[in-house]
């Protein structure tokens, strides 16, 4: 049995799969943001009672917003006050008695999908986020690839390719970013970055999905917004295509469910790669708000 917790600024999210993959349980509880103790038992708590209730000992795999520390294992995040710094992993299994693994919830988005029926037998699967913000997570022949510092696949904190700079003319904003460092492409492919540059160029705000309901309608300034738009979009992943050649591409966040994206990237994505590249297969995820509890408890799939 395969326990993921999804660990949230709001809440926590439990699931339990079986061998198939099927889940077989499911709990939601408040996150305990402020009691670093209450935290740890919290989690303890919920594979008490599921090994109980299964009759099993389940392998237990953690999402977070945010990561490990590489040299000390403490977590860095700002979402979870309570776990900020603190070696939540050693605690947890000093606590438990059993392994537990630990990983940034895009990742997981990214092991939930690659673990799909359709995609399994998939060497390498890119998932990319396109929500609040611009994010995502490397999956290798079903594992996740974390690199030296468990930042692989922080692909939002990259800067915008030159070719994505000239595409954006004259009058490309240079957007200051959460991280500290100007013009990551965080800021411009998420659903955020879509509404800022309609702001920028329009010098009117407007939501997205109003955005994408007057380009449907065939107005003018969201024609120009979204025909710019999905070339930025183009070229963004065409420079990530080519670092990391993925097998196929899956999409999730707000912005994902804008069908133009899936006609759009086969016919620009091309022009921007090598050219002995092809566009990989860009799908839409299937698992939605499910896929940070999914990929949590997928962590121990594979060893
Ligand atoms: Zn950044």
């Amino acid at each position: 049995m395969y326990y993921g917790f999804d660990v949230g600024g709001t809440k926590i999210e439990f699931g339990a799969f079986n061998e198939k993959l099927e889940r077989v349980a499911t709990e939601r509880v408040p996150t305990p943001t402020d009691d670093y103790s209450l935290l740890v038992e919290t989690i303890a708590g919920l594979v008490a009672k599921y090994d109980q209730e299964l009759g099993c000992e389940g392998k237990i795999g953690l999402g977070l917003p945010g990561m490990e520390d590489a040299d000390d294992d403490t977590v860095l995040t700002v979402n979870i006050p309570a776990a900020k710094g603190k070696p939540l992993r050693h605690d947890l299994e000093a606590r438990i008695g059993r392994r537990v693994k630990v990983e940034n919830d895009a990742n997981c988005f990214a092991l939930s999908e690659a673990w799909d029926d359709e995609l399994k037998d998939e060497e390498s699967v890119m998932g990319l986020i396109l929500g609040t913000g611009f994010g995502g997570g490397l999956i290798y022949e079903g594992k996740v690839f974390s690199g030296r510092n468990n930042v692989a696949g922080e692909m939002g904190h990259m800067r915008l390719p030159l070719d994505a700079w000239l595409h954006l003319g004259e009058n490309a904003p240079m957007l200051d970013c959460g991280c500290g460092n100007k013009g990551c492409i965080d800021n411009y492919l998420s659903g955020r970055g879509f509404e800022l540059l309609y702001a920028h160029y329009f010098g009117e705000k407007k939501k997205a999905i109003d955005i994408i309901g007057a380009y449907n309608e065939g107005e003018a300034q969201a024609v120009e917004h979204v025909e710019r738009f999905m070339e930025l979009l183009a070229i963004c992943f065409a420079n990530l295509f080519t670092a990391n050649d993925p097998h196929v591409v899956v999409l999730g966040g707000g912005l994902s469910n804008f069908e133009l994206i899936y006609q759009e990237m086969p016919k620009r994505v091309p022009k921007h790669l090598l050219s002995v590249a092809k566009c990989p297969k860009i799908v839409k995820a299937k698992h939605g708000d499910s896929g940070g509890v999914r990929g949590a408890a997928f962590l121990n799939i594979k060893d």
